[in-house]
């Protein structure tokens, strides 16, 4: 038995390595939970989830009032047990981003927990398809940046030997868009794969619009062109374009990805580990979108994403966007583009005690 005695949430504000902008939002400051779970016989286990600015507090509150207290004496070999326990507390309030925030940095550290019990780095306790994931830069393309930027960037990252570069569309005046992606695709050639991502902030018609100019550019995939809430509008679209769609950052549950996949509503899925509610869930998604035949690319999150993209046979790369560097004390080993998992037991992140505590603000 190896029963959890002590359960603990902190919130650590992360600053961002430089601004982020995309067609909805700006990302100003990583609000982080972190729980750390301790078991009878002395096993640690550190998880954690995110917002990028809003409702980290109500994640906090979520997990010391209801999830932490309820989790004492559950058996940390056991995820699935662990999370399912927790869920039924929360009935209240399912299926909810808070929620299933609470849920990931709960279910996180219980992963944390159990591999470094059996001694093994999470990609392969989580199935161990292959140790090393291709990356794409998204760091070079964001939305408020000039083209002229925009194309020195991909073209820096090309020559870094990246898999990949998204950027950001969804301008005011969607030629600028096309202006900017013809730009950067002349400059880095025909071979060199980029990713355009429009923050749900399209209709339907310019969705269409926008995936017909961008059809001769030969881009890897259009993701969320649309509000992650209309399924049928994401069926209708992937009929109408030969772009793949991606979809997922905003969806906060199996469930919900099941529908898109069912309904042929996405051609790539993109489940964010702390946003659907942990790597319980994360793994599930994963293999309902093998099944389908769907490759998987995870949101944000690199310093878990490498491990679980690496874990199933479906990880087809993960975006590389570094946000631990203030809080860690190794990074990610990263060559030519290619990510090796950590092979440290447990979820491979050097946390830097003293840095967590200085951005501590509950
Ligand atoms: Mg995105």
């Amino acid at each position: 038995m190896s029963l959890i005695s002590r359960a603990r949430a902190t919130l650590v504000d992360i600053p961002v390595e430089t601004v982020r902008t995309d067609a909805v939002q700006s990302f100003v400051k990583q609000e982080t939970i972190i729980v750390d779970l301790e078991t009878s016989d002395g096993t640690p286990g550190r998880g954690y989830s995110y917002t990028i600015g809003t409702g980290g507090r109500a994640v906090l509150s979520m997990l010391r009032d209801h999830l932490l207290p309820s989790v004492v004496g559950q058996d940390i070999r056991r995820p699935e047990a662990v999370w399912r326990h927790a869920f039924t507390h929360t009935r209240a309030t399912t299926v909810g981003a808070i929620t299933s925030l609470a849920l990931a940095a709960l279910d996180t550290a219980v992963w944390d927990g159990r591999c470094r019990r059996n001694g093994e780095p999470l990609w392969r306790a989580a199935g161990g398809a292959r140790r090393d994931v291709p990356l794409y830069d998204t760091e070079g393309g964001w939305l408020h940046l000039d083209t002229d930027t925009l194309v020195a960037n991909t073209v820096t990252a090309r020559d870094g030997g990246w898999r990949g570069s998204k950027l950001k569309v969804g301008s005011p005046d969607p030629r600028r868009d096309i202006e900017r992606l013809t730009a950067v695709r002349e400059a880095v050639g025909a071979g060199y794969p980029l990713m355009v991502d429009a923050n749900q902030g399209l209709a339907l018609a310019d969705a269409r619009a926008l995936a017909r100019a961008l059809e001769p550019a030969g881009i890897s995939w259009l993701e969320e062109p649309l509000p992650a809430d209309d399924v049928s509008a994401h069926t209708r679209l992937v009929e109408s374009t030969s772009l793949p769609i991606a979809v997922g950052e905003s969806l906060y549950s199996v469930a919900q990805f099941k529908e898109y996949l069912a309904r042929d509503a996405a051609t790539i899925v993109q489940p964010d580990v702390a946003r659907v509610g942990g790597i319980t869930p994360w793994l599930k998604i994963a293999h309902l979108a093998e099944a389908f035949n769907v490759p998987v690319a995870p949101h944000f999150l690199m310093e878990l994403h490498v491990s679980l993209a690496a874990a199933v046979p479906n990880g087809r790369i993960v975006e590389y966007i570094p946000q631990l560097r203030a809080v860690t004390t190794r990074e990610l080993r990263v060559t030519e583009g290619l990510a090796t998992a950590p092979d440290e037991p447990g979820i491979g992140i050097a946390w830097d005690e003293d840095a967590l505590e200085d951005l501590r603000v509950a």
